[in-house]
Protein backbone atom coordinates (compact mmCIF):
# COMPACT_ATOMS: atom_id res chain seq x y z
CA UNK A 1 0.00 0.00 0.00
CA UNK A 2 1.04 3.25 -1.20
CA UNK A 3 1.68 5.95 1.42
CA UNK A 4 1.84 9.27 -0.65
CA UNK A 5 -1.68 9.61 -1.91
CA UNK A 6 -3.01 10.88 -4.94
CA UNK A 7 -6.77 12.40 -4.34
CA UNK A 8 -8.89 12.51 -7.29
CA UNK A 9 -12.31 11.69 -6.35
CA UNK A 10 -13.32 15.54 -5.84
CA UNK A 11 -16.90 15.09 -6.96
CA UNK A 12 -17.35 13.03 -3.68
CA UNK A 13 -15.91 15.88 -1.41
CA UNK A 14 -13.47 18.43 -2.36
CA UNK A 15 -10.24 18.77 0.44
CA UNK A 16 -10.88 21.50 3.26
CA UNK A 17 -10.32 24.65 1.36
CA UNK A 18 -7.07 26.96 4.15
CA UNK A 19 -10.14 29.51 4.24
CA UNK A 20 -12.45 27.35 5.31
CA UNK A 21 -10.14 25.66 8.11
CA UNK A 22 -9.32 29.11 9.53
CA UNK A 23 -12.49 30.41 9.58
CA UNK A 24 -14.05 27.36 11.13
CA UNK A 25 -11.80 27.41 13.81
CA UNK A 26 -12.62 31.29 14.25
CA UNK A 27 -15.85 30.97 14.49
CA UNK A 28 -15.86 27.74 17.05
CA UNK A 29 -15.11 30.07 19.93
CA UNK A 30 -17.83 32.19 19.11
CA UNK A 31 -19.79 32.27 21.93
CA UNK A 32 -23.60 32.33 21.87
CA UNK A 33 -26.70 31.56 19.58
CA UNK A 34 -27.24 33.54 16.53
CA UNK A 35 -30.91 34.33 17.83
CA UNK A 36 -29.95 35.89 20.81
CA UNK A 37 -30.16 39.86 20.80
CA UNK A 38 -26.74 40.46 22.91
CA UNK A 39 -22.99 41.28 21.74
CA UNK A 40 -22.29 37.32 21.93
CA UNK A 41 -25.55 36.41 19.82
CA UNK A 42 -25.02 39.42 17.61
CA UNK A 43 -21.78 38.38 16.89
CA UNK A 44 -22.33 34.71 16.32
CA UNK A 45 -25.39 36.23 13.68
CA UNK A 46 -22.76 38.74 11.81
CA UNK A 47 -20.76 35.08 11.21
CA UNK A 48 -23.97 33.80 9.54
CA UNK A 49 -24.49 36.48 7.29
CA UNK A 50 -21.31 37.19 6.32
CA UNK A 51 -21.05 33.70 4.99
CA UNK A 52 -24.80 33.74 3.59
CA UNK A 53 -23.54 37.05 1.67
CA UNK A 54 -20.22 34.96 0.26
CA UNK A 55 -22.77 31.71 -0.88
CA UNK A 56 -25.09 34.49 -2.61
CA UNK A 57 -22.44 35.98 -4.32
CA UNK A 58 -20.69 32.58 -5.46
CA UNK A 59 -24.24 32.34 -6.97
CA UNK A 60 -25.39 35.35 -8.36
CA UNK A 61 -27.74 35.82 -5.58
CA UNK A 62 -29.39 38.34 -2.92
CA UNK A 63 -28.24 37.25 0.50
CA UNK A 64 -32.18 36.81 1.67
CA UNK A 65 -32.59 34.31 -1.00
CA UNK A 66 -29.87 31.51 0.71
CA UNK A 67 -31.23 29.31 3.25
CA UNK A 68 -28.97 27.28 4.76
CA UNK A 69 -29.50 23.52 5.08
CA UNK A 70 -26.90 20.60 6.49
CA UNK A 71 -26.21 19.50 2.62
CA UNK A 72 -27.09 19.07 -0.74
CA UNK A 73 -29.63 15.78 0.31
CA UNK A 74 -31.18 18.13 2.66
CA UNK A 75 -32.26 21.15 0.15
CA UNK A 76 -33.09 18.46 -2.38
CA UNK A 77 -35.29 16.40 -0.15
CA UNK A 78 -36.81 19.90 1.02
CA UNK A 79 -37.10 21.16 -2.73
CA UNK A 80 -38.49 18.16 -3.99
CA UNK A 81 -40.85 17.24 -0.72
CA UNK A 82 -42.98 20.60 -1.45
CA UNK A 83 -47.01 20.53 -2.25
CA UNK A 84 -46.41 19.38 -5.75
CA UNK A 85 -48.84 17.94 -7.87
CA UNK A 86 -46.76 16.91 -10.68
CA UNK A 87 -42.42 16.62 -11.01
CA UNK A 88 -40.53 15.66 -14.24
CA UNK A 89 -37.38 14.51 -13.17
CA UNK A 90 -34.67 12.68 -15.38
CA UNK A 91 -33.03 9.19 -14.34
CA UNK A 92 -29.58 10.80 -14.50
CA UNK A 93 -30.58 13.01 -10.55
CA UNK A 94 -28.67 12.24 -7.86
CA UNK A 95 -30.73 9.92 -5.41
CA UNK A 96 -31.39 13.04 -3.00
CA UNK A 97 -33.72 14.36 -6.02
CA UNK A 98 -34.90 10.89 -7.36
CA UNK A 99 -36.26 8.87 -3.55
CA UNK A 100 -37.78 12.11 -2.38
CA UNK A 101 -39.86 12.69 -5.77
CA UNK A 102 -40.75 9.16 -5.30
CA UNK A 103 -42.20 9.17 -2.26
CA UNK A 104 -44.10 12.14 -2.67
CA UNK A 105 -47.65 12.24 -2.91
CA UNK A 106 -47.15 14.12 -6.29
CA UNK A 107 -47.62 12.21 -9.76
CA UNK A 108 -43.80 11.93 -11.05
CA UNK A 109 -42.78 11.63 -14.98
CA UNK A 110 -39.39 10.75 -15.67
CA UNK A 111 -37.38 11.60 -18.59
CA UNK A 112 -34.75 10.07 -20.50
CA UNK A 113 -31.02 10.75 -21.58
CA UNK A 114 -29.73 10.72 -23.96
CA UNK A 115 -26.04 8.83 -24.90
CA UNK A 116 -24.49 12.08 -24.43
CA UNK A 117 -25.52 12.32 -20.93
CA UNK A 118 -27.70 15.43 -21.48
CA UNK A 119 -31.46 15.22 -20.16
CA UNK A 120 -34.14 15.02 -23.10
CA UNK A 121 -36.01 18.05 -21.56
CA UNK A 122 -37.54 18.11 -24.95
CA UNK A 123 -40.06 15.15 -23.85
CA UNK A 124 -41.49 17.47 -20.98
CA UNK A 125 -42.28 20.08 -23.27
CA UNK A 126 -43.96 16.96 -25.36
CA UNK A 127 -45.95 16.70 -22.49
CA UNK A 128 -47.17 20.01 -21.68
CA UNK A 129 -48.55 20.45 -25.34
CA UNK A 130 -49.83 17.07 -25.11
CA UNK A 131 -51.82 17.63 -22.24
CA UNK A 132 -54.77 19.76 -22.77
CA UNK A 133 -55.60 19.90 -18.66
CA UNK A 134 -54.30 22.12 -16.21
CA UNK A 135 -50.97 20.71 -14.48
CA UNK A 136 -51.70 21.96 -11.03
CA UNK A 137 -48.68 23.09 -9.20
CA UNK A 138 -45.96 21.56 -11.15
CA UNK A 139 -41.79 21.17 -10.48
CA UNK A 140 -39.30 20.32 -12.90
CA UNK A 141 -35.90 19.50 -11.12
CA UNK A 142 -33.05 19.10 -13.36
CA UNK A 143 -29.23 19.10 -12.55
CA UNK A 144 -27.00 21.73 -13.61
CA UNK A 145 -24.28 18.89 -13.88
CA UNK A 146 -24.07 15.88 -13.45
CA UNK A 147 -21.96 13.94 -10.52
CA UNK A 148 -20.86 11.24 -12.61
CA UNK A 149 -20.19 12.11 -16.13
CA UNK A 150 -19.77 15.82 -15.76
CA UNK A 151 -22.70 16.52 -18.14
CA UNK A 152 -23.35 20.15 -18.01
CA UNK A 153 -27.64 20.67 -18.24
CA UNK A 154 -29.87 22.77 -20.08
CA UNK A 155 -31.28 24.48 -17.22
CA UNK A 156 -31.78 27.89 -18.35
CA UNK A 157 -33.98 26.79 -21.67
CA UNK A 158 -35.91 24.27 -19.11
CA UNK A 159 -36.59 27.57 -16.89
CA UNK A 160 -37.64 29.62 -19.96
CA UNK A 161 -39.71 26.96 -21.26
CA UNK A 162 -41.24 26.23 -17.85
CA UNK A 163 -41.64 29.51 -16.55
CA UNK A 164 -43.84 30.03 -20.17
CA UNK A 165 -45.70 27.57 -18.99
CA UNK A 166 -46.38 27.67 -15.21
CA UNK A 167 -43.91 25.26 -14.05
CA UNK A 168 -41.83 25.90 -11.22
CA UNK A 169 -38.33 24.83 -11.70
CA UNK A 170 -35.51 22.97 -9.21
CA UNK A 171 -31.63 22.89 -10.07
CA UNK A 172 -29.74 20.82 -8.12
CA UNK A 173 -26.13 22.88 -8.55
CA UNK A 174 -23.99 20.98 -6.13
CA UNK A 175 -21.96 19.58 -8.84
CA UNK A 176 -21.64 22.95 -10.79
CA UNK A 177 -21.03 25.47 -7.75
CA UNK A 178 -17.46 26.93 -7.98
CA UNK A 179 -16.75 25.12 -11.21
CA UNK A 180 -18.86 26.84 -13.27
CA UNK A 181 -19.81 30.18 -13.19
CA UNK A 182 -23.48 30.76 -11.64
CA UNK A 183 -26.33 33.21 -11.85
CA UNK A 184 -29.11 32.40 -9.74
CA UNK A 185 -31.02 35.38 -11.42
CA UNK A 186 -30.36 35.26 -15.13
CA UNK A 187 -30.85 30.96 -14.71
CA UNK A 188 -34.64 32.27 -14.25
CA UNK A 189 -34.95 28.76 -11.38
CA UNK A 190 -37.17 29.20 -8.41
CA UNK A 191 -35.02 26.96 -6.06
CA UNK A 192 -31.34 25.72 -6.60
CA UNK A 193 -28.99 22.98 -4.11
CA UNK A 194 -25.77 23.29 -3.50
CA UNK A 195 -23.09 21.94 -1.18
CA UNK A 196 -20.32 23.21 0.87
CA UNK A 197 -18.03 20.08 0.79
CA UNK A 198 -18.17 19.81 -2.79
CA UNK A 199 -16.21 23.41 -3.46
CA UNK A 200 -14.15 22.90 -0.28
CA UNK A 201 -15.25 23.60 2.56
CA UNK A 202 -16.50 21.25 5.64
CA UNK A 203 -19.23 18.06 5.07
CA UNK A 204 -22.58 19.01 6.22
CA UNK A 205 -23.46 22.35 5.51
CA UNK A 206 -25.33 23.49 2.30
CA UNK A 207 -27.99 25.73 1.20
CA UNK A 208 -31.51 25.63 -0.47
CA UNK A 209 -31.94 28.98 -2.66
CA UNK A 210 -35.19 30.61 -2.66
CA UNK A 211 -36.34 32.29 -5.86
CA UNK A 212 -37.19 36.18 -4.04
CA UNK A 213 -41.11 35.90 -4.88
CA UNK A 214 -41.23 32.09 -4.65
CA UNK A 215 -42.77 30.49 -1.45
CA UNK A 216 -42.01 26.91 -0.64
CA UNK A 217 -43.31 25.16 2.73
CA UNK A 218 -40.59 24.71 5.45
CA UNK A 219 -39.04 20.99 5.74
CA UNK A 220 -38.37 21.28 9.02
CA UNK A 221 -40.06 23.23 11.49
CA UNK A 222 -40.38 24.18 15.20
CA UNK A 223 -38.09 27.19 15.15
CA UNK A 224 -37.24 30.54 13.67
CA UNK A 225 -34.63 30.44 12.07
CA UNK A 226 -33.36 31.67 9.01
CA UNK A 227 -36.56 33.54 9.27
CA UNK A 228 -38.87 31.05 9.31
CA UNK A 229 -37.99 28.59 6.59
CA UNK A 230 -35.37 26.17 8.09
CA UNK A 231 -35.86 25.60 12.06
CA UNK A 232 -32.98 24.79 14.54
CA UNK A 233 -30.09 26.73 15.80
CA UNK A 234 -27.16 27.52 12.57
CA UNK A 235 -24.11 25.43 12.22
CA UNK A 236 -22.29 28.73 12.55
CA UNK A 237 -18.70 26.85 12.07
CA UNK A 238 -19.50 25.15 9.03
CA UNK A 239 -21.73 27.92 7.66
CA UNK A 240 -18.46 30.30 8.07
CA UNK A 241 -16.34 27.35 6.41
CA UNK A 242 -18.71 27.05 3.40
CA UNK A 243 -19.07 30.97 3.54
CA UNK A 244 -14.75 31.51 3.32
CA UNK A 245 -14.96 28.28 0.50
CA UNK A 246 -17.30 30.08 -1.89
CA UNK A 247 -15.09 33.03 -2.05
CA UNK A 248 -12.09 31.11 -2.53
CA UNK A 249 -14.19 28.98 -4.73
CA UNK A 250 -15.19 31.94 -6.87
CA UNK A 251 -11.96 33.18 -7.41
CA UNK A 252 -10.35 29.65 -8.42
CA UNK A 253 -12.79 29.68 -11.63
CA UNK A 254 -10.41 31.31 -13.49
CA UNK A 255 -8.26 28.30 -13.14
CA UNK A 256 -11.04 25.94 -14.91
CA UNK A 257 -8.92 26.28 -18.12
CA UNK A 258 -5.87 24.38 -16.21
CA UNK A 259 -7.87 21.76 -14.96
CA UNK A 260 -9.55 21.03 -18.45
CA UNK A 261 -6.23 20.63 -19.40
CA UNK A 262 -5.00 18.27 -17.26
CA UNK A 263 -8.34 15.85 -17.70
CA UNK A 264 -7.99 15.93 -21.63
CA UNK A 265 -4.37 14.71 -20.73
CA UNK A 266 -5.68 11.82 -18.63
CA UNK A 267 -8.20 10.84 -21.44
CA UNK A 268 -5.60 11.18 -24.47
CA UNK A 269 -2.74 9.11 -22.47
CA UNK A 270 -5.48 6.66 -21.43
CA UNK A 271 -6.57 6.13 -25.00
CA UNK A 272 -2.98 5.38 -26.17
CA UNK A 273 -2.68 2.18 -24.46
CA UNK A 274 -6.54 1.47 -23.81
CA UNK A 275 -7.78 2.75 -27.28
CA UNK A 276 -11.09 0.43 -26.29
CA UNK A 277 -11.71 3.03 -23.55
CA UNK A 278 -15.08 5.35 -24.30
CA UNK A 279 -15.35 8.43 -21.87
CA UNK A 280 -19.44 9.16 -21.14
CA UNK A 281 -20.34 12.21 -22.43
CA UNK A 282 -17.42 13.09 -24.49
CA UNK A 283 -19.66 14.09 -27.03
CA UNK A 284 -21.76 17.12 -24.69
CA UNK A 285 -20.47 19.92 -22.77
CA UNK A 286 -18.79 18.73 -19.33
CA UNK A 287 -17.17 20.32 -15.83
CA UNK A 288 -13.77 20.81 -16.97
CA UNK A 289 -13.19 18.58 -13.84
CA UNK A 290 -14.44 15.44 -14.56
CA UNK A 291 -13.91 11.92 -16.23
CA UNK A 292 -15.93 9.08 -16.29
CA UNK A 293 -14.11 6.68 -18.51
CA UNK A 294 -15.50 3.16 -19.54
CA UNK A 295 -13.45 0.28 -19.56
CA UNK A 296 -14.84 -2.49 -21.65
CA UNK A 297 -15.10 -5.96 -19.77
CA UNK A 298 -13.44 -4.25 -16.88
CA UNK A 299 -15.24 -4.54 -13.24
CA UNK A 300 -14.63 -0.96 -11.79
CA UNK A 301 -14.90 -2.44 -8.67
CA UNK A 302 -11.54 -4.03 -9.54
CA UNK A 303 -9.91 -0.79 -10.87
CA UNK A 304 -10.99 1.11 -7.81
CA UNK A 305 -9.54 -1.49 -5.37
CA UNK A 306 -5.95 -1.82 -7.24
CA UNK A 307 -5.69 1.82 -7.88
CA UNK A 308 -6.52 2.60 -4.07
CA UNK A 309 -3.56 -0.24 -3.30
CA UNK A 310 -1.18 1.83 -5.97
CA UNK A 311 -2.49 5.56 -3.82
CA UNK A 312 -4.28 6.70 -5.88
CA UNK A 313 -8.34 7.75 -5.24
CA UNK A 314 -10.76 7.62 -7.39
CA UNK A 315 -14.38 6.15 -7.61
CA UNK A 316 -16.44 3.75 -9.22
CA UNK A 317 -19.18 4.56 -11.85
CA UNK A 318 -21.42 1.87 -10.54
CA UNK A 319 -22.41 1.89 -6.88
CA UNK A 320 -22.23 -0.84 -3.98
CA UNK A 321 -25.56 -1.55 -2.21
CA UNK A 322 -25.86 -4.38 0.57
CA UNK A 323 -22.27 -5.64 -0.88
CA UNK A 324 -24.26 -6.56 -4.75
CA UNK A 325 -22.47 -4.39 -6.99
CA UNK A 326 -25.07 -2.72 -9.40
CA UNK A 327 -24.77 -0.41 -12.56
CA UNK A 328 -24.47 3.14 -12.15
CA UNK A 329 -28.49 4.45 -12.64
CA UNK A 330 -27.19 7.06 -14.22
CA UNK A 331 -25.51 5.48 -16.72
CA UNK A 332 -28.06 2.75 -17.11
CA UNK A 333 -30.50 6.20 -17.76
CA UNK A 334 -28.06 7.25 -20.80
CA UNK A 335 -28.72 4.14 -22.10
CA UNK A 336 -25.37 2.48 -21.59
CA UNK A 337 -24.72 -1.21 -21.66
CA UNK A 338 -24.06 -2.70 -18.31
CA UNK A 339 -21.22 -4.85 -20.02
CA UNK A 340 -19.94 -0.98 -20.88
CA UNK A 341 -20.97 0.66 -17.19
CA UNK A 342 -19.51 -2.30 -15.36
CA UNK A 343 -16.37 -0.87 -16.06
CA UNK A 344 -16.71 2.90 -15.33
CA UNK A 345 -14.13 4.90 -13.36
CA UNK A 346 -14.82 8.80 -12.44
CA UNK A 347 -12.17 10.72 -11.63
CA UNK A 348 -12.68 13.82 -10.64
CA UNK A 349 -10.20 16.75 -10.07
CA UNK A 350 -9.51 19.83 -8.59
CA UNK A 351 -7.59 23.39 -8.36
CA UNK A 352 -4.94 21.68 -6.99
CA UNK A 353 -4.67 18.75 -8.99
CA UNK A 354 -1.44 19.04 -11.28
CA UNK A 355 0.16 17.35 -14.17
CA UNK A 356 1.94 14.63 -11.59
CA UNK A 357 -1.49 13.34 -10.25
CA UNK A 358 -2.64 12.68 -13.53
CA UNK A 359 0.72 10.61 -14.55
CA UNK A 360 0.73 8.96 -12.02
CA UNK A 361 -2.80 7.74 -12.38
CA UNK A 362 -2.12 6.98 -16.12
CA UNK A 363 1.34 5.40 -15.29
CA UNK A 364 -1.14 2.75 -12.83
CA UNK A 365 -4.00 2.26 -15.28
CA UNK A 366 -1.16 1.08 -18.15
CA UNK A 367 0.48 -1.08 -15.87
CA UNK A 368 -3.04 -3.06 -14.98
CA UNK A 369 -3.54 -2.72 -18.65
CA UNK A 370 -0.13 -4.73 -19.37
CA UNK A 371 -0.30 -7.16 -16.42
CA UNK A 372 -4.31 -8.02 -16.05
CA UNK A 373 -6.43 -9.58 -18.80
CA UNK A 374 -10.34 -8.27 -18.86
CA UNK A 375 -11.96 -9.23 -15.73
CA UNK A 376 -15.39 -8.18 -15.27
CA UNK A 377 -17.89 -7.03 -17.14
CA UNK A 378 -20.12 -9.67 -19.23
CA UNK A 379 -20.12 -11.89 -16.14
CA UNK A 380 -20.93 -9.84 -13.88
CA UNK A 381 -23.56 -7.91 -15.45
CA UNK A 382 -26.01 -10.71 -15.97
CA UNK A 383 -25.73 -11.32 -12.06
CA UNK A 384 -27.23 -7.94 -11.80
CA UNK A 385 -29.10 -5.41 -13.51
CA UNK A 386 -30.75 -3.90 -10.90
CA UNK A 387 -30.85 0.32 -10.42
CA UNK A 388 -29.12 1.12 -7.63
CA UNK A 389 -29.83 4.87 -6.58
CA UNK A 390 -26.31 5.36 -4.76
CA UNK A 391 -23.39 6.99 -5.54
CA UNK A 392 -21.43 9.94 -4.74
N1 LIG B 1 -26.48 16.14 -5.54
C1 LIG B 1 -25.40 15.75 -6.22
C2 LIG B 1 -25.37 15.90 -7.71
C3 LIG B 1 -24.30 15.23 -5.52
O1 LIG B 1 -23.22 14.83 -6.20
C4 LIG B 1 -24.37 15.13 -4.11
C5 LIG B 1 -23.19 14.62 -3.32
N2 LIG B 1 -23.00 13.27 -3.38
C6 LIG B 1 -25.53 15.55 -3.46
C7 LIG B 1 -26.56 16.05 -4.21
C8 LIG B 1 -25.66 15.46 -1.96
O2 LIG B 1 -24.88 16.46 -1.35
P1 LIG B 1 -24.51 16.41 0.21
O3 LIG B 1 -23.34 15.50 0.34
O4 LIG B 1 -24.18 17.83 0.56
O5 LIG B 1 -25.70 15.94 0.96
Amino acid sequence: MSEVRTYLDWNASAPLRPEARAAMIAALDAVGNASSVHAEGRRVRSLVEEARARVAKLVGAKPSEVVFTSGATEANNWALSADWDLIFVCGIEHASVLAPACRSAARVIEFPAGQDGVAQVERIAEFVLRSGAPLGRALVSLQMANNETGVIQPVSQTAMFAREHGLSVHTDATQAAGRVPINFRALGVDLLSISSHKLGGPKGAGALLIREGSEIEPLIVGGGQERRRRAGTENVAAIAGFGAAATAALADLQRVHEIAKWRDLLESEIRCFAPEVAVMGASAERLANTSCIAWPRRSAETLVIKLDLDGIAVSAGSACSSGKVGASHVLAAMGVPSDIARGAIRVSLGPTTGRDDVLRLTAALSAIAQTTVADGGAADAAASDERILEGV
